[in-house]
């Protein structure tokens, strides 16, 4: 069975809709609505294939990101932690925390920006982690961890001398000190922190990877992957705003060189794409980098020119196309970011 959309509209109807504008202009982490999500049972896994987990999961982060994409992205934060506790060969560690994360008793995050771009060779290792008896002590600081609250579990990677280890962290360990962020042009609430690592103890029973390289190639297609949704959400939520104004200034708006049915077609043809890599068997890195560029510059085009055809209207703070216009611009500086992407892609083809 497909995810229950009908079930799903109504949890976004009832927690997530109501918020978003103070979600955009206060700050505020709806993290009851991720919560809720877990208990009605959106982020179970069992009885069910990867491809299926892949695609209904990737169907709650569009539906959500149509509506807030500062929350959906919180969601894709949550959706990257339980990627890492379903791949983690640590079986004591899976089997203690998957079922919380699945359930929303606990939600999840990712520190994975960083090493993201440590592998991409674009940054050193923010993180290190001395052996000591029986778990690594990691120090470091991470600039920018998003969905974060009291006791809330994230994945980092640390250098350890000789090579990476990816660890799972709690929020609560009073080693690791957060201080809150919320100066962006948009996505304020994301409950993003920097997060500064002193001495913190990881027992063995939280590392994810003890070769976070290898577990790294291994995760990233579908990190990637569930990033590409936010961008539909917001293109699809752009084509309704520009809808919506369609009669203005007697239908003036139809000379705009860009039109709804022209987005759609787009946003169409990149729904159809993801859909094919996710039904193939093979993780074509290239491929889906490919698709998330591409959406992030159809993203862009979407939020301009729903921008455009609102007129002075979407130009007031607060209106919905100028926040659609910052969440856009975040979705390009997510790691990896469009610059990354352009990197990926060029520097991947030629290794082919
Ligand atoms: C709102 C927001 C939420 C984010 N959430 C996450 C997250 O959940 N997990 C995650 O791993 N990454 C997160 N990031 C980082 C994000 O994914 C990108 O890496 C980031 O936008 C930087 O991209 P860039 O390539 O433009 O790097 P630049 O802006 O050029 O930065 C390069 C590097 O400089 C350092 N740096 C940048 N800004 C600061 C700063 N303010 N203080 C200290 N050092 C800094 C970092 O090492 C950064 O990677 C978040 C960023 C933002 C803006």
């Amino acid at each position: 069975m497909a995810v229950d959309v009908e079930v799903l509209q109504a949890l976004i109807d009832e927690k997530l809709t109501p918020l978003v504008k103070k979600i955009d202009e206060e700050a505020y982490y709806a993290e009851d609505f991720l919560v809720a999500l877990g208990r009605a049972g959106f982020f179970h896994s069992s009885q069910k294939d990867e491809h299926k987990i892949l695609l209904d999961e990737l169907t709650i982060v569009q539906e959500t990101a149509k509506v807030c994409m500062t929350t959906a992205f919180c969601l894709w934060c949550h959706l990257a932690a339980l990627t890492y506790i379903r791949k983690t060969k640590n079986k004591q560690l899976r089997a203690e925390i998957l079922p919380l994360l699945e359930s929303g008793e606990l939600l999840g995050a990712t520190g994975l920006s960083n090493p993201m771009k440590f592998y991409a060779d674009l940054e050193k290792l923010h993180l290190s982690a001395e052996r000591v008896n029986g778990g690594y002590l990691v120090n470091g600081i991470l600039p920018a961890v998003s969905n974060l609250a009291d006791n809330h579990w994230f994945g980092a990677v640390a250098y350890n001398g000789e090579k990476e280890v990816m660890l799972f962290v709690n929020t609560d360990n009073p080693q690791i000190t957060l201080k809150e962020k919320i100066h962006f042009l948009g996505v304020n609430g994301s409950a993003t922190y920097t997060c500064k690592f002193d001495n913190v103890f990881v027992t063995d029973d939280y590392v994810v990877a003890q070769d976070a390289s290898g577990f790294v190639d291994m995760i990233r297609p579908t990190f990637v992957l569930y990033q590409i949704p936010l961008g539909f959400g917001v293109i699809e939520s752009s084509i309704i705003g520009i809808e919506k104004v369609k009669a203005k200034q007697n239908g003036c708006n139809e000379y705009l060189q860009i039109q709804a049915d022209e987005l759609a077609q787009k946003l169409q043809q990149l729904e159809d794409s993801l859909e094919t890599l996710v039904q193939s068997d093979e993780t074509d890195l290239q491929a889906i980098c490919q698709l998330r560029l591409q959406t992030v510059y159809a993203t862009l085009a979407a939020v301009q020119a729903n921008m455009l055809h609102n007129g002075s209207a979407g130009y007031i703070v607060g209106s919905a196309p100028s926040r659609k216009l910052r969440e856009a611009y975040f979705f390009a500086n997510l790691t990896p970011t469009v610059r990354q992407l352009e990197k990926m892609t060029k520097v991947l083809k030629v290794a082919e």
